[in-house]
């Protein structure tokens, strides 16, 4: 084997290495820039109207005890965050303490 062939394993071991290392930190890196990216849906825009969205699930009169947009099956915002993606509203966010009338329990 060649000597730049060795130089070139080495290099490549210590990118997939300190890559490796790396790794964890990285949604700590993505998490701000994808928030800072996305709307928070308005409560007051048709689309949020049309399905009763409220950001407090306690204000919602037909929100059961415990289902929040955090409960629900559509909610794909991380475990734990304040906010996140609903797949019925793409490109913007919901509260994860809000609800809306098409919650639906995780399976
Ligand atoms: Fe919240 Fe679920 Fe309604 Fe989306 S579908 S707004 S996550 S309750």
């Amino acid at each position: 084997m060649s000597c730049a062939n060795q130089l070139s394993r080495r290099t490549l071991m210590r990118r997939l290495l300190l890559g490796g290392a790396l790794l964890p930190l990285a949604p700590q890196v993505w998490e701000p820039a994808r928030a800072a990216a996305a709307t928070l849906l308005a409560v007051g825009s048709p689309e949020a109207k049309a399905v009763q969205y409220t950001e407090d699930a306690k204000t919602a009169k037909s929100a059961q005890p415990g289902s929040t947009c955090a409960t629900c099956a559509l909610y794909q915002g991380p475990y734990g965050s304040a906010q996140g993606p609903c797949q019925i509203f793409p490109g913007k966010e919901v509260k994860a303490a809000g609800w809306c009338s098409s919650w639906a329990p995780q399976m």
